[in-house]
C-alpha cells in the first residue's frame, strides 16, 4: 500500500458531522462535516471570516459548540441536537484531551521572559508533571527538530519570527499532542522565512504527524496535504484530494477563491 492508502484506512482522530456555532445571532459554522484520520494532514483553506479558526477553537476546546457532533479520538467532545440535550465531557477529561492537542497560531505567543529552552521545557514539566531532568533533555532535542539547537538560550525578542514560530512548534510537540492545529502559521512572517516554519511542517507531517492546518499557502496543501477543504460562509463548499481541488475546482466559489490566492 501506499503511505496514502495507509493513511485512509486509519482511525479517525477528529470527525465533525453538522457542526454549528454561532456568536450571539451571528451563525459562523453552519454544518460543518469532515474527518481527519490518523497521519493525515488536512489543509483548510477559505475566504477571511469563513470560520475556520472558530472550528479549530471547537476541536480544542476553546469554543462549545451549539448543534451537531464533534468526536476527538473515540470521544463525542459536545453535542446539542437543535433543542436536544448537550452533552459535555466533564472537566478533567476536556483538560486530558487539550493536552493530547497542540496549537500553534499567527502570533506565536512565547513567554517573553523565558528563553526558547525554557519555553518548550515548561509545560510538560509543570503541567504533565515530567520529571525536569528528563523534559529539559527532550527539550534539546526538540529545539534540534525544528533547526534551533543553537538558539536554546536566546530569549524570544532575540528571534526572528520565523525563529519564533518555530520555538512554538517545539513547545507544542513537547507535550507528546497526537494532533497538531495550525491556524495560519505562517501569516505574521516575512516572506523569506515562511520556508523555514513550512519545512519543519513538513519534516512533521513526515513523521505521521496529524495534522489540520489552515492556510493560504497553496504549494503547501499541494506537496503535504492530504486532504483539501474549501470552506466559505460556515459551511464546506469543496473538499478533496488538494491536486484536485486545486487542479479543477467544481464549485464556483472555490474557483473564485483560487483565483485570488493563486
Ligand atoms: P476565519 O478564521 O475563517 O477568518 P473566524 O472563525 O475567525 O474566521 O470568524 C468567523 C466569523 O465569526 C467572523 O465573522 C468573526 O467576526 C466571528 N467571530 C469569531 N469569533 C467570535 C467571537 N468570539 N464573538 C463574536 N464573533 C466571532
Ligand atoms: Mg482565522
Amino acid at each position: 500500500m501506499t503511505p496514502t492508502a495507509v493513511r485512509e484506512g486509519s482511525v479517525p482522530v477528529v470527525r465533525a458531522e453538522g457542526v454549528c456555532k454561532s456568536f450571539g445571532s451571528v451563525e459562523v459554522l453552519k454544518g460543518i462535516d469532515l474527518t481527519v484520520r490518523a497521519g493525515q494532514v488536512m489543509c483548510l483553506v477559505g475566504p477571511s471570516g469563513s470560520g475556520k479558526s472558530t472550528f479549530l477553537r471547537c476541536v480544542n476546546h476553546l469554543e462549545r459548540i451549539d448543534a451537531g457532533r464533534l468526536y476527538v479520538g473515540d470521544e463525542l467532545i459536545g453535542y446539542a441536537e437543535r433543542g436536544g440535550r448537550l452533552h459535555e465531557l466533564g472537566e478533567k477529561e476536556v483538560a486530558r484531551q487539550r493536552r493530547a492537542i497542540g496549537m500553534v497560531f499567527q502570533k506565536f505567543h512565547l513567554f517573553p521572559h523565558l528563553t526558547a529552552w525554557e519555553n518548550v521545557v515548561e509545560a510538560p514539566v509543570l503541567v504533565n508533571g515530567e520529571p525536569k531532568a528528563a523534559a529539559r533533555a527532550r527539550g534539546r532535542e526538540l529545539l534540534a527538530r525544528v533547526g534551533l539547537a543553537d538558539k536554546a538560550d536566546s530569549y524570544p525578542s532575540q528571534l526572528s519570527g520565523g525563529q519564533q514560530q518555530r520555538v512554538a512548534i517545539a513547545r507544542a510537540l513537547a507535550m507528546r499532542p497526537k494532533l497538531m492545529l495550525f491556524d495560519e502559521p505562517t501569516s505574521a512572517l516575512d516572506p523569506e522565512l515562511v520556508g523555514e516554519v513550512l519545512d519543519v511542517m513538513r519534516g512533521l507531517a513526515d513523521d505521521g504527524m496529524t495534522m489540520i492546518v489552515v492556510t493560504h499557502e497553496m504549494g503547501f496543501a499541494r506537496e503535504v496535504g492530504d486532504a483539501l477543504v474549501f470552506m466559505d460562509d460556515g459551511v464546506v463548499v469543496e473538499s478533496g484530494r488538494p491536486a484536485d481541488v486545486l487542479g479543477s475546482p467544481r464549485e464556483a466559489r472555490t474557483r473564485a477563491f483560487l483565483r485570488k490566492v493563486l
